[in-house]
């Protein structure tokens, strides 16, 4: 209980999702704890510095939560092929003594996706709109088990890592004050190459794509791993802008019900009921979305149907997304019918291999293979989001004028409710307040380290 309390403090939540709160998540008792190193997005290197340059601290809060959540068995797994960060890691268990196994994955994608990783190390599927749990099982990403290692010495989360890629001059990972800007973070790796550009915050796959006129009101939260630099003509521009009155059309003349879509699904390949191709013919009939689309509330958005599958250009991701706010509209919850596929032994076959998947989405130039140099920054103004998390807002305990210092508390959550705690990540002014509380301090500069 102490220990989940510090958590709660520190304002943990999932680094490398969503954002779930993590004092609720670890308050379980499980058979397995997996801690997730697979970097589930193509082309990002911040999961992998974490795993590399501070395995101690990951592994002493891997040994804390494995303690709270009275795991039988501890799994790290990763990517086979991170050999420095294997290294790096094993040398940290012997020193600290720590009872793990090692599972080491091929290069696929979503290796990193919760339930694909949950099947991947237990062989069992988690329920179809299920969580972890109800198979004795807790997943957490490496970034938070450093958060968690910190909260345990009394450290709030008041930074972040993010791999800055694309079209910067100077690819790197940058260490950050939470809050500072997006276009900070481009400078601060020389700039953009492009004077059009687009950026994706997050992966290339399940990142949120932004315009360069709207990069200002976007800052560095919790979650946020990546920023991606692109050409406003990049084919993952024209995929994210086309519209969806224009897919459901193209779906009604175009889709040739091959299946390849759900043959790929990685949902539907650990067992669940979803069958995207079923979703494209019933929407080329009707419009009208009624329970008949309920498989489409179980689709992760991995976007593997849209692309890497589809031969016809076509995106059942979209369309599921368009599905899933229809249903929620009607009040409509997923209910399983028990109609997943009974054989599934045919997924070794249709593993997607990252490689393949960056040339088919036009990204390979953009992998960079050694390890990316790191800086931290500074800055001298941040807009901490009230909610980066899952669940509520954090309340404001400062005022317009406020001095606040760094690491202090700015916004909090009852204990108990799911959300998180909010800590001022520069000294300064409390400038504003409103869906965010915006610091300004007056020095600023840039350290490397
Ligand atoms: S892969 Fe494309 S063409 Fe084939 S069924 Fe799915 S949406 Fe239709
Ligand atoms: S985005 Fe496509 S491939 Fe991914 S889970 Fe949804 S339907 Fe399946």
């Amino acid at each position: 209980m102490e220990d989940l309390i510090k958590i709660y403090d520190a304002g943990v939540v999932g680094a490398g999702g969503a954002g779930f709160p993590t004092y609720k998540k670890l308050n379980a008792k499980v058979e397995y704890f997996i801690i997730n190193g697979a970097e589930c997005e193509p082309l990002l290197q911040t999961d992998k510095y974490i795993m590399r340059e501070r395995s101690e601290e990951v592994l002493l809060g891997v040994k804390k939560v494995a303690e709270i959540i009275k795991a039988e068995k501890v799994v790290f797994a990763l990517k086979k092929k991170y050999q420095y960060e294997i290294e790096s890691l094993k040398k940290a268990q012997e020193k600290f003594g720590i009872d793990l196994d090692f599972f080491l994955m091929n290069s696929i994608y979503p290796a990193g996706d919760e339930q694909v990783l949950v099947y991947e190390v237990t062989g069992r599927t988690v329920p179809p709109g299920g969580i972890p749990l109800q198979v004795g099982t807790v997943v957490s990403n490496v970034g938070t088990m450093l958060n968690v290692y910190h909260a345990m010495e009394g450290k709030p989360v008041i930074r972040k890592l993010v791999s800055v890629m694309g079209e910067v001059n100077n690819p790197l990972l940058l260490d950050v004050p939470i809050g500072i800007s997006i276009r900070e973070c481009i400078e601060a790796a020389g700039g953009s190459k492009l004077d059009g550009f687009h950026i994706i915050l997050g992966g290339p796959m399940m990142g949120m794509l932004i315009s360069s006129e709207d990069i200002d009101s976007r800052v560095v939260t919790k979650t946020t791993g990546g920023v991606i630099v692109i050409p406003s003509d990049h084919y993952l521009v024209y995929k994210n802008k086309l519209n969806l009155q224009h897919m459901i059309n193209q779906t009604k003349s175009a889709c040739i019900q091959c299946s390849y879509c759900t043959d790929m699904c990685p949902r539907y390949l650990i067992g669940h009921p979803i069958r995207p191709h079923k979703i494209m013919r019933k929407i080329g009939y009707s419009e009208e979305i009624d329970e008949s689309f309920m498989d489409s509330l179980i689709c992760c958005e991995c976007g593997i149907c849209e692309l890497y599958a589809c031969p016809m250009g076509i995106s059942p991701r979209l369309v599921n997304i368009y599905v899933k706010n229809k249903l929620r509209e009607k009040k409509i919850t997923f209910k399983d019918d028990k109609s997943g596929p009974s054989e599934i032994g045919i997924r070794e076959h249709r593993k997607v291999p990252v490689e393949r998947l960056l040339t088919r989405i036009h990204m390979h130039k953009y992998d960079v293979k050694e390890p990316l140099k790191i800086k931290a920054i500074k800055t001298d103004r941040v807009s901490i989001p009230l909610r980066q998390h899952i669940g509520v807002a954090a309340n404001p305990l400062v005022k317009v004028g406020d001095n606040v210092a760094l690491g202090q508390l700015i916004a909090s959550v009852n204990y108990g409710d799911l959300g998180a705690n909010i800590h001022g990540s520069i000294d300064g002014v409390v400038v504003e307040i409103h869906d965010a509380i915006v610091i300004e301090r007056k020095n600023s500069g840039v350290m490397s380290c």
